[in-house]
């Protein structure tokens, strides 16, 4: 009898772990909200929209709440460093990312690539890339003058799905 019940307890023990992890498994993706506030030359929704299909969240326009991750969009007129065309602040919540008015009259694909590289560290990507063959290159323009490539490498891809 003894022997029956202990038995018995053995199989409970995992299945009530796999009930409290329900409802967090049934929720899917965790939801990130896109806080932002910047004149409409900046093309946030699009550009939001390209870096979700490789993060592991879902993105949602509105404003930040309580208990959510956010990351927070603003058009500041001056920024810490005058070179910058944008800056994302990293380790709190909500993440910030800073877009200099001044480069508001950039071309579109120069706008968006700036969106792309800011979100793509709002999404873990802390570093720069060495390639100009990713959006992750420190600089919009590589050293051939061209744009640089809107397309994260293998590796930010992995990152971002963490993210
Ligand atoms: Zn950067």
């Amino acid at each position: 009898m003894r022997k029956t019940y202990a038995a018995v307890l053995a199989l409970l023990a995992p299945a009530l772990l796999c009930l409290s992890e329900t409802p967090a498994a049934a929720a899917g993706p965790r939801t990130v909200w896109i806080d932002y506030k910047a004149d409409k030359a900046w093309p946030v929704r699009s550009a939001v929209a390209f870096v979700d299909r490789f993060t592991g969240s879902q993105l949602r326009f509105g404003a930040c709440r309580p208990k959510y991750p956010c990351v927070q969009i603003r058009e500041k007129r001056k920024l810490a460093n005058p070179s910058w065309a944008a800056v994302t602040y990293v380790g709190n919540n909500p993440t910030r990312i800073e877009l200099s008015a001044t480069r508001r009259g950039m071309s579109y694909s120069l706008r968006y690539d700036t969106l792309v590289h800011e979100l793509g560290h709002a999404f873990g990507v802390h570093s720069h890339n060495k390639s100009c063959s990713s959006i992750m290159y420190y600089s919009l323009t590589c050293p051939n003058g061209r744009n640089s490539t809107l397309a994260f490498s293998s590796a930010e891809k992995a990152m971002l799905k963490r993210h």
